[in-house]
């Protein structure tokens, strides 16, 4: 019985990822920062089917980008350390960026109170089921600043993280 469901909630997941009805609507994420150094959502969540995401980064707080200055930057979860770090060392008029940094998927300019910032990427670099952050470089922020996002529905995120597993004899 439950290998029956089971089997019923994946076909499920994948025909949710085929259907291309609901698409439109979620390509567009809006996220806030504030003066207390956080983002308003811990998680943000687009379909896999979405070839082009938005992302509207707005700093409802007053402080200026050098006191309290936000970013909005994704990267696989893994290289989120090493991204911070090296963004602390590019410094604000480089956004705490490393310039064309291949790890740095997507990324707004540092903004400060009462701007804001939308951006558009590609998702062909992006795998649904990948393990995804997106933070703040500001220097100390990441520490708070930090969110999953999810490319492609939970469901479609453990079928595809399971696909995406090799067997280790494949390793070099
Ligand atoms: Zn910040």
């Amino acid at each position: 019985m439950n290998i029956t469901l089971s089997i019923a909630s994946v076909t499920a997941a994948l025909l949710s990822l085929a259907a291309p009805a609901a698409r439109a609507a979620d390509c567009t994420l809006n996220i806030e920062a504030n003066d207390e150094m956080q983002f308003n959502q811990r998680q943000l969540q687009v379909d896999a089917g979405c070839e082009t995401v938005t992302v509207t980064l707005k700093h409802a707080g007053t402080l200026t980008r050098n006191v309290m200055g936000h970013d909005w930057v994704l990267a696989r979860t893994a290289d989120v350390g090493a991204l911070v770090n090296a963004g602390m060392s590019a410094g604000l008029a480089h956004n705490y960026q490393t310039g064309n940094d291949p790890r740095i998927l997507a990324s707004t300019p540092v903004v400060g109170g009462g701007e804001s910032s939308t951006i558009s990427f590609s998702t062909a670099k992006l795998q649904p089921g990948g393990d995804y952050s997106f933070f703040c470089t500001y220097p100390g922020h990441s520490v708070m600043m930090k969110g999953a996002f999810v490319f492609g529905d939970r469901s479609g995120r453990r079928v595809a993280t399971a696909a995406l597993a090799k067997p280790a004899t494949a390793a070099p």
